[in-house]
């Protein structure tokens, strides 16, 4: 029987936590960081050690994952005298999942390389339910033999796991990926706006639109939540400007035109502005329901 490796889980939000349970539950050793130390508790129930930092966490471990918020996140879980590289040991593995901008992910790069660490980029695609069920797409860049030492692990928590390159491939295609996602609720919600002015029955509309050919793999999985419109957060307007801002800015350093998506941009401002950033990104309806003066019995 073959050990396996020791892992630092760094992030328990709402993905990092059933990611970590997932990997508790198939047997991994586990220390687990949090900054709001209060998180680790379910996993310390289930035999996970509890680290006071991120590079407490890394100390000693093979392999050391974090899913953190984002750019500045990363950067206080990775870099520094208290980050996770300069406390791996040389030759461990950092996994980076969280969505992040490639200019932060070249700056790890080479706090890793200098520190003698391997680095993987890996962020995700699918939300918490696929979290939670071991659904996860895994989206990877780095060496190929780290990706390779991974693959077990990415097998725990995710069914489609892509390799697609040896640098910073990975980050730019989860951002390219969250920008149409993003604009998919855009789309969807004005198209349900329209019809409700039109005397539709909403949860008809939500079903004949999802089955249609306007209809894709995410606003089939929002099917059930829009019908119940459940804007309880998967992942937040708040999150959604986060990966929108990435895109734009690190479009405009390649100089590469993105107008829908600048233009869908400024709905994730009226959201935060009229209140709901922790919200759904699929409760953009609401607002443009609110905008048409459209009242729901
Ligand atoms: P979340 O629930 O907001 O959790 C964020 C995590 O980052 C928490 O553990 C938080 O710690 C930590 N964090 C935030 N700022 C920090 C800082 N300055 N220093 C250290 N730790 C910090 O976010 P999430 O939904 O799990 O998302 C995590 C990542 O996955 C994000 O990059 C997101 O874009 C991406 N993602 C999310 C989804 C989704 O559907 N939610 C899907 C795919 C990818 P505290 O608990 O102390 O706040």
């Amino acid at each position: 029987m073959t050990t396996l490796p020791n892992i630092a889980w760094i992030g328990l939000g709402k993905m990092g936590l059933p990611m970590a349970h997932r990997l508790a539950d198939a047997g991994y050793k586990l220390t687990v960081h949090n900054r709001s130390m209060d998180k680790c508790a379910e996993l310390v129930a289930k035999g996970a050690k509890e680290a006071a930092s991120a590079g407490a966490a890394a100390t000693g471990n093979d392999i050391v994952i974090s899913m953190v918020a984002d750019d500045s996140a990363l950067e206080a879980v990775a870099l520094g005298n208290n980050g996770a590289i300069a406390n791996a040991a040389k030759g461990a593995l950092f996994i980076d999942m969280s969505t992040v901008s490639p200019a932060i992910s070249i700056r790890v790069a080479a706090a890793a390389a200098q520190a003698g660490v391997q680095y993987l980029r890996s962020p995700v695609n699918g939300s918490v339910i696929q979290a939670a069920a071991g659904g996860l797409g895994i989206l990877s860049s780095g060496p190929d033999d780290a990706f390779r030492s991974a693959k077990p692990l990415f097998e725990v928590m995710g069914g489609k796991i892509f390799y697609i390159g040896a640098d910073e491939q990975a980050r730019y295609l989860k951002l390219s990926i969250n920008i149409m996602i993003g604009i998919t609720a855009s789309m969807m919600g004005e198209a349900l706006a329209f019809g409700e002015a039109g005397g539709l029955d909403w949860a008809d509309m939500v079903d004949i639109i999802a089955s249609s050919a306007a209809g894709s793999p995410v606003i089939n999985y929002k099917t059930d939540t829009l019908k119940d419109r459940d804007f309880r957060p998967a992942f937040t307007a708040r999150q959604m400007a986060k990966d929108f801002d990435l895109a734009l800015t690190s479009a405009a350093d390649a100089n590469v035109p993105l107008p829908v998506t600048a233009l869908v941009r400024q709905q994730w401002n009226a959201m935060i502005g009229t209140g709901r950033g922790e919200a759904d990104f699929f409760a953009y309806v609401e607002l443009l329901e609110d905008l048409a003066g459209i009242k729901r019995s």
